[in-house]
């Protein structure tokens, strides 16, 4: 019956359908709404119900043809006044189909940004939009207050800041290539113009995010512009709302497709005495660099971003001697990641090619060629009677030389961040709160930590707690295995993929698949894995000969590496330390770590969420593909959010009630006698607001409160 029929049918999105559900399709098949079908491909097609007969309909879809539906196919299409509502709360049905619709028909529009109820979705329009920019951020508020922006999401954030003097934090996640860092920048560029008063700290922040990127990003297929580091953003204000300091905390990740820009911006861009004094050569000379074939990126000019970067260095007051040292770094880098290894056995245990790559290494380390040789190929371990020295195998020896490059680089990477939050702070006191913008990168080559990296925005929604076990739960969740087979001499991918098979098949969202492969049934739905690289990827372990070498060298930066690795190692033993520690705890592990660390950082804070989607993989403007738009939205819990939020409607009445209680106020009599139209006009005419109340078919849906001022009303006649 009627009376029966309920629009927040719970299971909607999932496409099956429930009871309610089915009552909702006999009432549209009989009033001959809109529907969406069910095609065989598997997407949705919106289409008006002509007649039916038992449990099939024949539907006239929107490009004429006609075609027969089972009724279990069909799902509740939202009337076309509602098509592109802003907030997708506003939806009277809320099913995938429609959601995506919806998006899609804002999208064709140019308009990027939309709600969720408390979460903003942003999708990447993949060019440049004039929504943005100082004519924009003036006035905000009043000139955009119908529009959904992120500049009204950090405007919010602010002004909350202010009034309830409380931290804020603005968390944004999405996949590599959805825009979370351009969003970030988005944010800072409001907030910047906002709080600045006249010491010029909003421009060094927005140089700091130049030279970050150059540091911390790179191209991969999904992002020419990728970051490969998670970043917090904290803005502290004064009290009077200005910015007083602005730091960033960061989570390294590894490299990919193309090294870091700032490796082919300073190859294009060093000037000849530079490159003189570095003894640098071109892109393609080095190992590091010529490996892949993309060595440019289409429309960017490493020279000129080269200047820029240099003039950023200088407006955050990185002194020149700084900036030689700096490139100095990375030149080492690039020259040991040419240094070649000849096998000198039949063991496979090898010498150090004596050429050009090392003695310009060691000559910009500060130590001699023959150190770094010895560092190089051979290891130190303890036995009985003491240290054994023994020689390295090619497999050691290329695993050494790599992790020493990348500890370089890391270290210089966090040393850099610490001279920037060193820069950005000014002589205002900081005694009003901060805001926090959350920037956590995307995923692709470590898709295990996807998990990790999106469960914290939904554990408000959902309680996910087998799935955090199978990864951290002691000593047998996926983590600590992956741990404990990276130490094994013999350890391979195959031999991982069974360990994890024979442990966890036990908890009910693991399934062992065949070969490699394993499946994990996330929050969002199951997703195949397979273990290759894994054990690669999680060792990254630097002998301790490495690390003495690269203390002793005489170099200031590599020296201020060696004793920050020390102190947060905690103990002043550190080549110990490291040698232990790094072997017990693989990067899966401390990346974690280093993520919570993040996290607890936000725990006192009011958030704001940020959700960005790219509608295709081609990176270009105007594709919006469903399926890829679909799996982003069960990934951030957008529609769970929109859902819970609508739950927010405590009053339910039938047009019926509704008309012939509050019928009677209307001052104009309705030329219909609808009682759909009467409950509208009767809202209209009190204008309730229309985030207030959700129209359905047969029933009208209220927020507390509103029924409250209409017996008001009613009683005041
Ligand atoms: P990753 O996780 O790989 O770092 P990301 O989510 O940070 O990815 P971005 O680097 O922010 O992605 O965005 C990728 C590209 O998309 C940008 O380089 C830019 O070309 C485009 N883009 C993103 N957001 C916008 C926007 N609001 N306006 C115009 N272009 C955008
Ligand atoms: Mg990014």
């Amino acid at each position: 019956s009627e009376e029966n029929i309920t629009l927040l049918t719970s299971n909607a999105s999932s496409g099956k359908i429930g009871e309610l559900e089915d009552d909702t399709i006999s009432y549209f098949i009989k009033k001959k709404l809109r529907v969406w079908c069910k095609q065989p491909r598997g997407h949705w097609e919106l289409g008006t119900i002509r007649s039916s007969s038992g449990e099939e309909a024949s539907v006239l879809l929107s490009n004429g043809k006609v075609m027969k539906v089972a009724r279990s196919e069909l799902l509740p299409a939202n009337p076309d006044i509602l098509d592109g509502v802003d907030d997708l709360i506003k939806l009277s049905y809320l099913n995938e189909p429609s959601v995506l619709h919806n998006l899609k028909f804002r999208y064709s529009k140019e308009i990027i940004y939309s709600k969720a109820g408390p979460i903003l979705i942003a999708l990447n329009p993949f060019k440049d939009l004039q929504i943005y920019g100082n004519d924009h951020v003036s006035g905000y508020g009043q000139k955009f207050s119908d529009s959904h922006h992120v500049y009204a999401l950090a405007d919010a954030a602010y002004n909350d800041m202010i009034k309830d003097e409380l931290n804020q934090s603005i968390i944004i996640s999405g996949e590599s290539g959805s825009g979370k860092t351009e969003t970030a920048k988005i944010v800072i560029q409001y907030l910047a113009a906002l709080g600045g008063g006249n010491c010029g700290i909003e421009n060094e922040i927005l140089q700091t995010n130049c030279i970050l990127e150059a540091f911390g990003n790179a191209k991969t297929s999904r992002n020419e512009n990728s970051s490969r580091f998670g970043r917090l953003i904290e803005i502290h204000f004064s009290s009077m709302g200005k910015i007083c300091r602005a730091k960033s905390r960061v989570v390294q990740l590894g490299s990919s497709e193309r090294s870091y820009h700032i490796f082919y911006q300073l190859c294009a861009g060093a000037s000849s005495g530079l490159k003189e004094r570095l003894n640098l050569r071109s892109v393609s000379d080095y190992k590091y660099l010529n490996q892949s074939d993309c060595m440019t990126i289409c429309n960017v000019d490493d020279a000129k971003k080269f200047q820029q970067l240099t003039k950023a260095l200088d407006t955050v007051r990185i002194c020149e001697d700084d900036q030689e040292l700096i490139f100095k770094m990375l030149a080492a880098i690039l020259w040991l990641g040419n240094i070649s290894f000849q096998v000198i056995d039949s063991e496979n245990h090898i010498e150090v090619v004596d050429d050009v790559a090392v003695t310009s290494a060691a000559l910009l380390m500060g130590c001699s060629s023959q150190e770094l040789m010895a560092a190089l190929s051979t290891r130190k371990t303890q036995s009985g009677d003491g240290t054994v020295v023994k020689r390295s195998t090619l497999q050691q020896a290329i695993d050494t030389r790599d992790a020493t490059a990348k500890f370089i680089y890391s270290s210089l990477f966090e040393w850099l961040v610490e001279q920037l939050n060193n820069s950005l702070e000014v002589g205002e006191k900081c005694t009003g709160k901060s805001i926090s913008i959350l920037d956590i990168y995307g995923f692709e080559s470590l898709k295990d930590y996807e998990s990790d990296g999106i469960d914290w925005t939904k554990i408000d929604f959902e309680d996910n707690q087998e799935c955090l076990d199978l990864f951290e739960k002691k000593p047998l969740g996926l983590l600590s295995l992956l741990d404990k087979e990276s130490i094994l001499p013999k350890a391979s991918d195959l031999t991982l993929a069974n360990k994890l098979k024979q442990h966890l098949d036990a908890n009910p969202c693991f399934k062992g698949q065949r070969g490699r492969a394993f499946s994990v049934r996330h929050y969002t739905g199951e997703v195949l894995y397979d273990t290759n690289g894994f054990l690669e990827m999680n060792r990254d372990i630097l002998p301790s000969d490495s690390l003495q070498l690269l203390s002793s060298c005489n170099c200031e930066l590599l020296q201020f590496c060696s004793k920050m690795f020390s102190e947060s190692q905690g103990q002043s033993n550190f080549l110990h330390t490291v040698a232990l520690d790094s072997q017990k705890q693989g990067v899966g592990t401390k990346f974690k770590g280093q993520l919570f660390k993040l996290i607890h950082q936000l725990e006192s804070t009011k958030p704001h969420f940020i959700c960005c989607i790219r509608p295709n993989n081609k990176q270009l403007p105007g594709i919006y593909e469903e399926d890829l738009v679909l799996q982003q939205l069960r990934c951030c819990g957008v529609l769970e959010a929109a859902r819970i939020s609508r739950v927010g409607y405590p009053t339910r009445m039938t047009h019926q009630e509704f008309s012939r209680r509050y019928g009677f106020l209307l001052s104009e009599a309705t030329v219909s006698q609808d009682p759909l139209s009467i409950s509208v006009s009767v809202l209209q005419q009190f204008h309730i607001p229309f985030e207030m109340y959700q129209v359905g078919y047969t029933k009208l849906y209220l927020r507390a409160q509103q029924i409250g001022t209409l017996e008001d009303k009613r009683k005041q006649v």
